[in-house]
């Protein structure tokens, strides 16, 4: 076969390997929205069948053989496929370095770690945890070996969430933002506390639904290639870039949580509308890191949908929404209470201003138990006390604690750092936005996002894989990672919402003077 005849045959492959891939998500759907609760055993056979038949088809000797033909060629390939072919090939490579019996062994002591972090989650008991945590850290450190790193080890399980990013750059950036949002964090506690008692009313169930229904369409989700539905918990799957589904939850004593994870998966999906449709059944059209991915999720729930101008547009629709609930609330009475910061012990409940400072305890730990620094024995102990250096409250329990989260059960180690990684760029790429659209809060204001959603189409979404993340950021601001953004961004928008230091308090400007005080000062 000529070079042009084997790059079909790797786009027919790769398009069986995409479309048993999107059976395997399509039933994760059905499992967390729709599936009768009987039918769980079942969907644990099908799903685990689809999985290992996807690991058959991209390994077999027929893809082995036809990939190891284009390694002496990558320089040959046209413009127009090199970057399927060396994508296919990175992801292959990784995947080939590990024996099989160790991702058999992983496998099952992962399952076997889930079943007891449940266990010891629900009755706060650390001690059922602690023998699979240290089976899985010594896992890790095998799994390291195996792909093989440039300096410290954790950086092999880094790329595999942030391709490109190392743990040596993370980790300063984390030491910046970290020092930044304690002392933030500490000036917001001193001031006097607002109070929101108009946020304890009923909310209704489909007057929340409905009103995150229309935002989601104006923000540009295509409804066409996409539908919401109900889980309890919120995520985005993707079948093929026109078919990218959102779900969220919706409790009535909430008048935010629904919206926000609205905003939030929208942003996820609105990256996955984008990729391009030459690239739909390749690995092209699939989000180039975790961190990237958070991004653009975060800066439509953040950057956007708590933003002052967000909520000028929409105050009388949101009143409109929930009649004679909200008939005295303004929009800066809105503004004030999705974005309250308060220091708290569990992660997914943190404001933006304190958010990170739980990421970067939790890659400190990981870190420090992949290196073998500490022993997962010391953990409960180590994690109580960098939650009272960061955000000096006590522990009560480990079920509040170090066991909150799930990610250390299923082995994801290096994933934590992604979350924090997507505010920062999500803050680099912003500033780059306010830069380069004209008048970009008045289009906001009017309820108009198409400007942000072609920009963020431009420099991030139709790229796919195509780029990396760290050359998506280069190419779209013009640096690497950096904090400076990030810690810009929160100082300008929570120093005059809590009247700290010389920017002037919010309370005393016009809403349209605040959006220019807290936005551009950012430039
Ligand atoms: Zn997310």
């Amino acid at each position: 076969m000529n070079l042009e005849e084997r790059v079909l045959q790797l786009r027919t492959r790769l398009g069986e390997i995409c479309d048993v891939s999107a059976t395997v998500s399509m039933l994760h759907w059905d499992q967390q929205t729709y599936m009768p609760p009987k039918a769980g055993e079942g969907r644990g056979k099908q799903i685990a069948t689809l999985s290992a038949l996807r690991h058959r088809l991209f390994t077999s000797s027929e893809m082995t053989h036809l990939l190891e033909s284009f390694r002496d060629d990558l320089e040959n390939l046209p413009d127009d496929s090199r970057p399927l072919v060396e994508v296919t090939l990175y992801d292959f490579d990784r995947d080939a370095k590990l024996p099989e019996d160790f991702v058999q062994e992983l496998a099952q002591s992962e399952s076997n770690a889930f079943e007891a972090w449940v266990q010891a989650h629900e009755r706060s008991e650390y001690s059922i945890f602690q023998p699979h945590l240290e089976k899985l850290v010594d896992l890790q450190k095998r799994k390291t070996d195996y792909l093989g790193f440039e300096g410290e080890s954790y950086n092999a399980l880094l790329e595999g969430y942030e391709r490109g990013m190392t743990t040596e750059r993370v980790s300063a950036v984390f030491q910046e933002i970290g020092h930044a949002q304690s002392e933030l964090v500490q000036a917001i506690s001193e001031t006097e506390p607002p109070s929101y008692h108009w946020l304890a009313q009923v909310w209704k169930q489909q007057n929340q639904w409905d009103f995150g229904m229309k935002v989601l369409s104006d923000i540009g989700y295509n409804f066409s290639s996409g539908r919401q539905d109900l889980s309890a918990h919120p995520f985005t799957t993707t079948f093929g870039p026109q078919d990218v589904r959102v779900t969220t939850r919706v409790h009535e004593d909430d008048l935010f949580s629904a919206l926000m994870s609205t905003l939030h998966e929208g942003g996820h999906a609105l990256y996955e509308q984008g990729f391009e449709e030459a690239d739909e059944r390749t690995f092209l059209a699939e989000a180039a890191s975790l961190g990237i991915h958070e991004s653009q999720s975060r800066m439509w729930e953040n950057m956007i949908g708590r933003s002052l101008p967000f909520w000028e547009h929409y105050l009388l629709y949101f009143r409109q929404s929930f009649p004679g609930q909200l008939d005295s609330v303004d929009a800066i009475d809105v503004y004030k209470a999705i974005n309250r910061v308060e220091r708290s012990l569990i992660r997914v409940e943190a404001d933006e201003c304190t958010y990170n400072l739980h990421v970067i305890l939790r890659f400190e730990l990981e870190r420090e138990m992949l290196s073998g620094n500490l022993k997962p024995r010391d953990l409960p102990e180590a994690w109580n006390a960098k939650i009272e250096k960061y955000l000096g409250i006590p522990v009560p329990d480990d079920a509040n604690g170090c066991l909150q989260d799930v990610h250390w059960s299923s082995a994801s180690f290096g994933y934590f750092p992604t979350y924090a990684l997507g505010n920062l760029y999500a803050a680099q790429l912003f500033e780059k936005i306010l830069e380069e659209i004209p008048d970009f809060w008045s289009h906001i204001e009017s309820g108009d996002f198409k400007p942000l959603l072609s920009w963020l189409r431009d420099r991030v979404h139709r790229h796919g894989r195509r780029l990396t993340t760290p050359e998506i950021i280069q190419q779209a601001t013009g640096s690497e990672l950096e904090s400076q953004p990030y810690i810009n961004y929160l100082k300008n928008k929570y120093e005059p919402l809590y009247g700290i230091s010389e920017n002037p308090s919010i309370a005393t400007l016009s809403p349209s003077e605040g959006v220019g005080i807290s936005t551009r000062g950012s430039n």
